[in-house]
């Protein structure tokens, strides 16, 4: 009997390599991703420049690497990582994260980075689920990529009995206070991991605290952005 780990997370098949999680016939029917623009990975005409949203109001990041949309099958690999305790999916999520970086540095030229951070999650969540998705995709990745990784870099800073009393205006200057970042990265460019980018708030926040302490450039890795 084959345990869980050596067969495919999607069809259940015998893996043979079981440290991929996915076979090649999943692999190569995930859905397609519409062109997208390299910075802020939301559908554009073109792929190697940045669109005209990021022309006219550029993210406080360069680049932004996804795997696919939040549809299926990838929305139900990240819900069962996340939400039903299967923290073991995270190096079959990580690779499939590396694949696409590969592929964008091979098509767009895309510098390798050499401090990785993860997004954190309140103490609380992470105390309830036991782990922290974003930390677990970075470790392989880092390993992977030979880049250094500082597992409790960032964390959050609360600020939400504050935040209900401010305007529209103040209440974006203080969530870009809501996360602290405890190593220096002056001069350093950063690959910051999220599972899920939605809005891109939560990792507008890092990224523009990051260059705000000095960092060369910042890019965003995650599986999904919603498109
Ligand atoms: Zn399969
Ligand atoms: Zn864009």
């Amino acid at each position: 009997m084959l345990s869980i780990r050596s067969r495919c997370w999607l069809c259940r098949q015998p893996l043979s390599l079981m440290r991929h999680g996915l076979c090649s016939c999943c692999l190569r029917h995930l859905p397609a991703r519409p062109p997208c623009c390299p910075r802020c990975g939301l559908p554009a005409g073109e792929t190697r420049t940045p669109c005209g949203r990021c022309l006219q109001r550029p993210p406080p990041w360069q680049r932004l690497v996804f795997v696919g949309d939040y549809v299926t099958p990838l929305s139900g690999l990240v819900k069962r990582f996340k939400f039903h305790r299967a923290p073991e999916l995270a190096p079959a999520l990580a690779r499939l994260m590396l694949l696409r970086w590969q592929q964008a540095r091979r098509e767009q030229y895309l510098n390798r980075p050499d401090l990785i951070l993860a997004v954190p999650l309140h103490a609380t969540r992470c105390w309830r689920r036991g782990y922290n998705q974003s930390d677990l995709l970075a470790r392989p990745l880092a390993r992977w990529l030979g880049c250094a990784y500082r597992p409790a870099a960032l964390r959050r800073v609360r600020k939400t009995a504050l935040q209900q009393r401010l305007s529209a205006s103040a209440r974006r200057r203080n969530l870009q206070r809501a996360f602290a970042c405890t190593v220096p990265v002056a001069g350093r460019h950063i690959a910051l991991v999220d599972d899920v980018v939605t809005t891109g708030s939560t990792v507008s926040e890092i990224a523009a605290l990051l260059r705000r302490q000095g960092a060369a450039s910042v890019q965003i890795w995650c599986v999904c952005r919603t498109l």
